[in-house]
């Protein structure tokens, strides 16, 4: 989930991203209006966190000239307390919400989330935790203990379906259909080197492992906190 802040007062900006990193979305940051307006075209955001004062081209300008361009990236609105009427007119110019500065970091969170459900993907579908294993969908990255690990798009759906089932068997039959997309008559040799494969990258380095074979059915992703 990648979020875009155009804001040039850095400390605010800065805070911003730091506090929405730790709820595991991507951030980038634009300093000035051109810039932002640049990146919010062109850089595949799920959300624009946009405030209306900025240097060269204001708020209101990106907001304007991102609509014109088709692009219908949600975008929050951070406006001074006393201007009513930048509030009306970033609404009617195409923001799906607003804030008034100075606001709790609480309350942003809150919208973000309330904004990215409504778009459909909300941050509690796009990040799984099982123990201290994260997989974040829409970067389809991996971290365990903080550790990123990179893994190829079969190691990744096969985690995906263990983590999406914490404690219970995943088939070999399952993993056949749903990751190659193959009936189970198919030589299935390649699941036991892709599982291979995978465990070096998401055991081997740690002392607890997660994934237990079952031996001729199947894979447990074993843990302690059930969703
Ligand atoms: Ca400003």
């Amino acid at each position: 989930m990648k979020l875009l802040i155009i804001e040039d007062e850095r400390k605010i900006a800065d805070n911003l991203k730091k506090g929405l990193e730790e709820l595991h979305y991507r951030v980038d940051l634009a300093h000035d209006g051109n810039t932002g307006l640049e990146m919010a075209s062109n850089g595949n955001y799920q959300l624009v966190i946009l405030d209306r004062m900025l240097p060269g081209l204001d708020g209101l300008g990106v907001l304007e000239q991102l609509r014109r361009g088709g692009h219908r990236t949600p975008v929050i609105l951070l406006t001074a307390l006393d201007r009513i009427n930048d509030r009306v007119n970033g609404l009617q110019a195409g923001a799906d919400d607003y804030l008034t500065k100075p606001f709790a970091f609480a309350e942003l969170s809150a919208r973000v989330e309330a904004i990215l459900r409504r778009s459909s993907l909300s941050v509690a579908q796009d990040v799984r935790h099982v123990d201290d294993l994260t997989v974040i969908y829409s970067s389809q990255s991996v971290q365990r203990q903080g550790q990123t690990i990179e893994l190829t798009q079969k190691e990744f759906r096969i985690l995906c379906l263990l983590v999406e089932n914490p404690g219970r068997l995943v088939t070999r039959k399952d993993l056949v259909q749903k990751v190659w997309g193959l009936t189970f008559e198919t030589e299935t040799n390649v699941i036991d080197v892709t599982v291979r494969r995978l465990r070096q990258k998401v055991d081997d380095p740690f002392p607890v492992k997660l994934i237990r074979t079952v031996r001729g059915a199947g894979y447990i992703l074993e843990s302690n906190n059930k969703p």
